[in-house]
């Protein structure tokens, strides 16, 4: 008998493990499996049923439950609407920096510097200010993109090496919800938004798509190739996941 605490185990389907937790309630007389973003494979059983058993759901749901936890490597949503004012808070590969807006009268465009860990954003002076808001974000946006012109070719170059693929055309873009794709003829896109989770995932991202050029699908295949070089893709995996939606903005 379990008294409190949580118990994990893991089940295999096909050449996946899945690790799930398992919550065992009094009054519970179903098996309810959920698959969370953040906590990963939940199995809500009643108090007594036996880990065999609960295994075998496991494996019977196996198909659904790789394809939900495969969905999450999309950019979860964001949990509340940046306003770009100063005193807010933005990641730049994984460290938090401070924004500060200025206006300045007499300026034609906006301007972004890092300056001693602040994100300075200098904006004309605008009349209706509302906009303002508008202004910074795109002008934010915008550096983050300068920014990862120059910080991601030379990384996915490397990774291409270690891979023994030739480096492909690299293009930095701004899709709603996913970190990167690559498309038919080669070219992989990578999300602006990657520059702000640290380094260690942005490698995380570019070694994934260079492996989809070899591998469309998430396949066993897939999975092994990109394991081969790199043995902790599960962990920066599940850790992006958890940075996604500080960073979608
Ligand atoms: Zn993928």
């Amino acid at each position: 008998m379990t008294v409190g605490g949580t118990e994990q185990a893991v089940a295999s389907y096909g050449t996946k493990t899945i690790r799930y937790r398992i919550e065992r309630g009094r009054r519970r007389v179903s098996v309810a499996v959920v698959v969370d973003p953040l906590d990963g494979v939940v199995l809500r059983v009643p108090r007594s049923l036996e880990q065999d058993r609960i295994a075998a759901v496991v494996r019977r749901k196996g198909a659904w439950i790789v394809e939900r936890l495969r969905e999450f490597e999309d950019l979860l949503p964001p949990q509340s609407p940046r306003e770009f004012v100063s005193g807010e808070t933005f990641l730049y590969l994984g460290r938090q920096h401070r924004l500060r807006v200025e206006q300045a009268a007499g300026l034609r465009s906006p301007s972004v510097s890092m300056e001693q860990g602040r994100l300075i954003v200098r904006i004309p002076r605008n009349k209706p200010e509302r906009d303002n808001g508008n202004v910074v974000r795109t002008a934010l946006r915008d550096w983050y993109r300068r920014r990862a012109s120059h910080y991601l070719p030379q990384r996915l170059a490397r990774w291409a090496r270690k891979l023994g693929v030739p480096v492909p055309p690299l293009l930095v873009r701004e899709p709603p919800k996913r970190w990167g794709s690559c498309d038919a003829a080669g070219n992989v896109r990578i999300n602006w938004r990657a520059m702000q989770v640290a380094p260690r995932l942005v490698e995380y991202v570019l070694a994934h798509e260079l492996v989809h050029l070899e591998h469309r699908r998430h396949n066993a295949d897939f999975w092994a190739r990109l394991g081969s070089v790199m043995h902790d893709a599960d962990a920066r995996r599940a850790a992006l996941r958890r940075a996604g939606a500080r960073v979608n903005w």
